[in-house]
């Protein structure tokens, strides 16, 4: 007998989760409270097509992610392409790829170059050890390079991704991205040909096909006991009940909904803040540089890098223009976050004029995105506190960005939660199917 199954969210862990429920055989109802599905990863229409509102590439060790693309049809679409870093130091760029950019990079002494070498082969070696759980990445990274070099090259990188909260960071988070980004030798990252709407449009169509009901507008505001049952109190006022519930919202939004469940403190209770993001995207008429990605670093600029998705996605994709993303990780409570979409695109706008003088006269077009919980603020012994999947097993499951610790957030290390989930969800629902409903 087939049970009746809720998805809350409709981003990578919402659509993951509906793919795999509705595929035991179970009658879903996805609640997406936007009017789009494809969470952080969906796009905004441009000149008749699609572009990504963050930049968004695939990596080919994200092997979760390509099946469930295969799985959708769309693994002819993937291309792949060599990418590289650059790194602006005062205003000045530096390749650094190779061990002999690293050996040029002047910054540095040459000591401090070489013991960054040494870094990135003990940091293979550590691999994921769980001891790295128990020390920041700051202080593991300064006993390898000393601290001038951390403060030159690592402070810059780990706050081009997680902005002033880099302090808090594990070790163990950041050997899991090492690993997940340089263990193939030359730097390679995917795309699909037509961007990330054309996958959200294939999850949305194989859901559909089977019988999947896609509620958008629907904010859920609580998840409540019926009886044996769970119900959804939604913000249209309407309640219904489901034999199960999988939410993907974000920890802080699920402990909302959830506050009068009474659930393990260990949940309830769990204190884990998220960094937020603002984005300007820049449409140029010719390309700012050949890097996938550059940090700006002590060069007077807002942003804390730019992500030049051209060099990675076909131009086609922009009508020949050049797509050039500038990006801040930063909380939802700071005075940037804060400002307004025209003072953000004034600021970014500075500095690509700044740093890039060609630019002045090569923007055609301009768009900011903000989002306020994107990446967990990870903090040390993060481990032995991850929440789990089974919140009340058989009928309240969470599969959501707090779980993918120590992956990195992506798509891919969603995907991996789901799939981790659903072993012990088909078990559970199914004793539910046996004992409590059909009783
Ligand atoms: C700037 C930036 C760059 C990134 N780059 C990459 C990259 O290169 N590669 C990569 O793989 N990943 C990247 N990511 C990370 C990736 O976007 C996230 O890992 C992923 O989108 C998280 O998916 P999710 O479904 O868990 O959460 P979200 O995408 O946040 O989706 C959650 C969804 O649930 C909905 N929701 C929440 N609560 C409720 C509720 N109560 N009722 C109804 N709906 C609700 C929300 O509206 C949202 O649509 C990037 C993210 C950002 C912001």
């Amino acid at each position: 007998m087939a049970l009746s199954a809720a998805v809350i969210g409709g981003g990578i862990s919402g659509l993951a989760s509906a793919v795999r429920v509705a595929g035991l055989g179970h009658r879903v109802t996805l609640y997406e409270g936007e009017d789009f599905l494809g969470g952080l990863g969906t796009t905004f229409g441009y000149q008749g097509g699609h572009l990504e509102r963050f930049y968004h590439c695939i990596l080919p060790t994200d092997t979760a992610l390509i099946a469930l693309i295969r799985e959708l049809g769309l693994e002819s679409r993937l291309l792949w392409r060599g990418t590289s870093m650059g790194f602006m130091y005062q205003r000045r760029t530096y390749p650094l790829n190779t061990a002999l950019d690293l050996l040029r990079f002047s910054p540095l002494t040459f000591t401090e170059r070489l013991r960054m070498g040494l870094m990135g082969i003990r940091a293979r070696r550590q691999g994921l050890n769980p001891e790295l759980d128990e020390v920041t990445a700051a202080d593991w990274i300064k006993g390898m390079v000393g601290e001038r070099a951390f403060e030159i090259l690592w402070k810059p990188l780990l706050s081009a991704k997680i902005g002033d909260q880099y302090p808090a960071l594990p070790a163990l988070w950041l050997s899991s991205r090492m690993n997940r980004e340089k263990n193939t030798g030359a730097e390679v990252k995917g795309c699909l040909e037509q961007g990330y709407r054309s996958l959200i449009d294939a999850f949305e169509r194989h859901l559909r096909e089977r019988g999947v009901e896609i509620r958008l507008r629907t904010q859920v505001r609580s998840i409540e006991r019926h009886g044996d049952l769970m119900a959804l109190r939604t913000d249209d006022g309407k309640r219904e009940s489901f034999d199960f519930v999988v939410a993907t919202s974000p920890l802080v939004q699920f402990q909302r909904m959830t506050s009068r469940l009474g659930l393990d403190p260990a949940i309830s209770g769990l204190k884990l803040d998220y960094q937020g993001v603002v984005s300007g995207v820049f449409l140029l008429d010719r390309p700012l540089t050949r890097y996938y990605w550059m940090p700006f670093v002590d060069s007077g600029a807002t942003a804390q890098g730019a992500i030049e998705m051209s060099n990675l996605v076909p131009l086609e994709r922009s009508r020949g223009l050049y797509v050039t993303y500038l990006v801040n990780y930063t909380h939802r409570d700071s005075d940037l976050f804060r400002k307004n979409d025209a003072e953000l695109l004034a600021l970014y706008r500075r500095d690509l004029e700044a740093l890039f003088p060609d630019a002045r006269r090569s923007v055609v077009d301009q768009f900011l995105f903000r989002a306020p919980f994107v990446e967990p603020i990870w903090t040390v012994n993060y481990s032995r506190i991850r929440p789990p999947t089974a919140v009340i097993p058989g009928r309240l499951y969470l599969a959501c960005t707090a779980q993918v610790y120590p992956r990195v957030n992506s798509w891919n290390s969603c995907c991996e939660v789901v799939e981790g989930m659903m072993p012990a969800l088909a078990a559970e629902t199914a004793a539910v199917q046996v004992g409590g409903r059909a009783a």
